[in-house]
């Protein structure tokens, strides 16, 4: 097993890895990292959401000095990719004296051109708005000792390739460069031919992975009211053991500190733990007297307790190979058990890409209303109580309580107001809040309609859109309501509460081979 600290860094990045959480480098940071640190140009090719990005961001910052000079520029292809790569780097950066500055289209020029001139070492930029600076020559290159293309090929199907190669011109041949992509189509080979010194090249390809037979579902969920989304699963769940998979360490912490306070039987598992500490939690969670164990995927490998009932992935997996590692924490020695994946709108083109590689039939379940959740209780309820008033023998003294109350007022009210003091805690004041507010943008009531930028021209026909949307967001065919398909752009409806899945699942997919982009439509009259 690779740690991070088995690579040659800094205490001032392997700090800032620790407090990021990461416990182990992904395959592709493992292979990727010493080689970047050596200091030749290296090709990256592993599926998205591998790593990558601190795959070339870890040794990046490590190579960075405090000097007022840009030495690293990162190309993306879109501006959410390059705030969102900077922001890793900013993370990976924590305890050093590194500034990154993430440029792209859409952001006042002038906003950034002032925070150029305060001095930054690395920047993140989209091929367009960097070509912008360099021709007002408001960005300067020749310091830049590393280069980096990030998600290629994405870059390549906008049609960036000159824009890259007008960038490369201005910048010093003895530099490094780093190539990452998903996939490697010939036109990028070719540019990797041209720009790069005789790179090398690490692939992270995927085994066929096989999903055990047991019933997989996934919820689909908002980032804001995420917990409460579990909390409403897990109490309308019979559940016997439970493995809740979290993405970090820190995640484990917060969430083991949540559900402990709400009342749960939890408790967390992660490589941080003393040996003598994990011992301590396994024991309690093999003999039950903890229901739930709160784990990363590193904490669980190799667990194996027999009446595991459900496997939870609070945090979806990293890969499909991490998703059947975990399902399979439960299912064991013949029993049955169930696999539940939380899915928030971001996270819905991850959740098709383990669909389709692990083969799995998947059902999509909506999240229990609160109703359902108190009509579960209830009957929870009834059924402790039916065991204690067949099984136990009552305390006198409740006996006595009882028997007095119930020469003045009626039984049934006086077990009704020893229940209410028992159990009411909870109150149901969680509203369904979301993030994404898609405006109007006129469709019938409760739906919301999207234009999407291909129409008749790719060919393009209703039931391809229908079969698309049911397929990735899991809801059926029929629930698709108006499609309008023009020479050139088509719009369609979709209800409410799936917008937000549809909307993050297939912007920037592809249907017959064409890439499409989704859009909130525009009232109608105003397009
Ligand atoms: P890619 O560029 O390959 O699609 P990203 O670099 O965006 O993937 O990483 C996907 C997610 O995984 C990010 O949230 C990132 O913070 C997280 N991540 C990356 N490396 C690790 C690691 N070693 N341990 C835990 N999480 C990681
Ligand atoms: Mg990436």
């Amino acid at each position: 097993m690779t740690v991070f600290t088995d690579f040659p860094l800094h205490k001032s990045v392997l700090d800032a890895i620790q407090d990021m959480g990461f416990e182990e480098p992904s395959p592709i940071q493992a292979a990727c990292i010493p080689k970047i640190l050596e200091g030749g140009d290296l090709i990256g090719q592993a599926q998205t959401g591998t790593g990558k990005t601190a795959a070339f961001g870890i040794p990046l910052i490590e190579r960075l000095t405090p000097a007022n000079k840009i030495q690293a520029i990162v190309l993306t292809p879109t501006r959410e990719l390059a705030i969102q790569v900077a922001g890793e780097l900013r993370r990976i950066s924590k305890y050093k004296r590194i500034r990154t500055l993430p440029i792209y289209g859409g952001q006042s020029i002038s906003h950034q051109i002032r925070a150029l001139k305060q001095g930054v070492q690395v920047v993140i930029g989209t091929p367009g708005r960097v070509l912008d600076h360099l021709r007002r020559k408001t960005l300067r290159l020749e310091n830049v000792n590393m280069l980096v293309l990030d998600e290629a090929d994405e870059m390549l199907d906008m049609g960036f390739i000159e824009d890259i190669e007008t960038i490369i011109s201005h910048l010093n041949a003895e530099r490094q460069t780093l190539l990452f992509s998903a996939t490697m189509p010939p036109e990028i080979k070719r540019l990797a031919q041209r720009y790069m010194n005789n790179p090398s090249t690490v692939a992270v390809s995927r085994e066929e992975v096989t999903a055990p037979l047991i019933e997989q579902v996934y919820y689909k969920v908002f980032d804001r009211n995420k917990l409460d989304s579990l909390c409403r699963i897990l109490d309308s769940e019979d559940v016997e053991l439970g493995i809740i998979f979290c993405r970090t360490k820190r995640g484990v912490d917060e969430l083991t500190e949540v559900l402990q306070a709400r009342g749960y039987l939890a408790d967390g598992l992660h490589g941080d733990l003393s040996q003598a500490q994990r011992d301590k939690v396994m024991k309690a969670f093999r003999e039950g007297s903890i229901e739930f164990l709160i784990a990363t995927d590193v904490a669980a490998r190799g667990i194996d307790v027999s009446n595991v009932s459900h496997v939870i992935n609070y945090d979806i997996p990293q890969d499909p190979e991490s998703y059947v590692h975990r399902i399979g924490r439960t299912g064991r020695a013949g029993r049955k058990g169930i696999a539940m994946t939380l899915v928030t709108p971001r996270e819905m083109r991850q959740m098709v890409v383990i669909q389709k590689q692990t083969k799995a039939a998947m059902l999509s379940r909506n999240v229990p209303t609160l109703e359902e959740v108190a009509e579960r209780k209830q009957e929870q309820l009834r059924e402790q109580l039916i065991s204690l008033l067949d099984n136990d023998a009552m305390a006198e003294m409740y006996l006595k309580v009882a028997a007095d109350l119930t020469a003045t007022y009626p039984a049934e009210k006086v077990a009704a107001a020893a229940l209410h003091l028992a159990f009411h805690s909870e109150s149901g004041e969680d509203g369904e809040a979301e993030s994404y507010n898609f405006g109007e943008t006129g469709a019938a009531k409760g739906m919301v309609r999207f234009f999407l930028n291909v129409g008749r021209n790719a060919n393009i026909k209703p039931q391809d859109l229908v079969r698309e949307i049911s397929e990735s967001v899991g809801i059926p065919g029929k629930a698709v309501g108006r499609i309008d398909i023009f020479e050139s752009f088509t719009f369609v409806e979709v209800p409410e509460e799936v917008a937000p899945f549809v909307y993050e699942s297939l912007r920037q997919t592809r249907i017959n081979g064409k890439r499409i982009n989704l859009e909130p439509a525009k009232p109608r009259g105003r397009k």
